[in-house]
């Protein structure tokens, strides 16, 4: 079975010998304050950064999931004033996800781009937190770096926040163009879920509520950082895996385009096989996870058809449950699965 489901999606390939060399090393009985342990804390870091050209000044954290960052982002900021720019359902749990008093909802239809007036209207100039989503997985809209780049010339003053999760590691960020990025890695990443990754600028790191007394606050999960520690007994496992994966895979242009190339070519194949897309315009459709809308019948024997053929296709989420199906495009998928995939598709269409 070949899953082209957005997450949990297909695995790295060679994640089982690298699961055995774990084991075999092993680091999975390291104690969490060992030296063996602090030492692949900062080799992992250093990958990360190095592979996907994180500015020298920005911090990488591990946490659980970019669910809890959504907690930690709420926390760790307490009393500042949020705006959520959101389309879709993770932009909209994210922004229910806050307690903070001051948190204003901004929710902007999906053929549209963010409307800068519409953030003036709501007087974005004065906020402290801008929080957006730079894939959102489950309509597949996209916020265009040249967007992000706008919103931060012109609103200078609010912290940057982006849930990253399905495009981290698979995209280019432009990371000065914000302030808190987070991932969880069962998406780009293609890893087994359970590990997360934040990366802050110094900004938001001047900017945290040292009052915070739950264990994930971020100023602990900082300072215990500046140790190579962890603030509790972390997946050693996934850290292990993450550096393993990231070490093998090329930089992160390289990858970019070569996603990029495989989604055009994906989107002319659907097209002309007659299929319509969830995100109508090009430019706010995201290169890592396509939403093909179609009748309900439709929809459900595509799904059945691929799973013969040996391909998860993956569900469409929320209001788009019925009447869509969504493809990852992700780095551990190879250009065979996606031939593949292709020949499913023309395959299906002479039934
Ligand atoms: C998958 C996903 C999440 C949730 O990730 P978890 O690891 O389940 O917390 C959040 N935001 C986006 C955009 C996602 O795609």
């Amino acid at each position: 079975m070949i899953s082209f489901y957005p997450g949990p999606s297909k695995i790295e390939n060679n994640i089982d010998k690298y699961m055995q060399d774990a084991f075999e090393e092993g680091i999975l009985s390291c104690n969490h304050r060992s030296d063996e342990f602090m030492q692949l804390m900062q080799t992992t870091i250093a990958t990360v950064k190095d592979k996907l050209e994180i500015p020298k000044n920005y911090e990488v954290f591990f946490t659980s999931s970019a669910t809890e960052c959504w907690e930690i982002t709420d926390q760790s900021f307490r009393g500042k004033k949020f705006i959520h720019i959101y389309n879709g359902a993770f932009g909209e749990k994210w922004a229910n996800y806050n307690t903070n008093k001051k948190v204003e909802k901004y929710k902007y239809p999906i053929h549209r781009s963010i409307s800068l007036h519409h953030l003036d209207a709501m007087e974005a100039k004065s906020a402290d937190v801008l929080c957006l989503t730079s894939c959102e997985t489950s309509n597949t809209t996209f916020i265009h770096s040249k967007t992000l780049q706008k919103i931060r010339k012109r609103y200078s003053k609010p912290l940057i926040f982006i849930d990253a999760t399905s495009s981290m590691s698979g995209i280019n960020m432009d990371w000065l163009s914000a302030d808190l990025w987070y991932a969880s890695v069962q998406k780009c990443f293609g890893l087994p879920s359970g590990l997360a990754i934040m990366v802050c600028s110094p900004k938001a790191l001047s900017n945290l509520n040292q009052e915070d007394k739950h264990y994930n606050n971020l100023y602990s999960i900082y300072k215990n950082q500046q140790k190579h520690q962890t603030t509790h007994t972390p997946n050693i496992l996934g850290i292990y895996l993450l550096n393993k994966v990231l070490q093998q895979r090329p930089h992160i242009r390289k990858v970019e385009n070569e996603l990029k190339n495989r989604m055009e070519r994906l989107i002319k194949l659907m097209q002309k096989l007659g299929y319509d897309f969830i995100v109508p315009t090009t430019r706010l459709r995201s290169p890592t996870v396509l939403g093909i809308k179609s009748s309900e019948e439709k929809v459900h024997l595509i799904k059945q058809e691929a799973k013969k053929n040996g391909i998860t296709l993956g569900n469409g989420y929320g209001t788009w449950k019925h009447n869509t199906f969504r493809i990852a495009n992700f780095p551990a998928h190879t250009e065979k699965d996606f031939k593949n995939l292709h020949d499913f598709f023309r395959k299906i269409e002479k039934m």
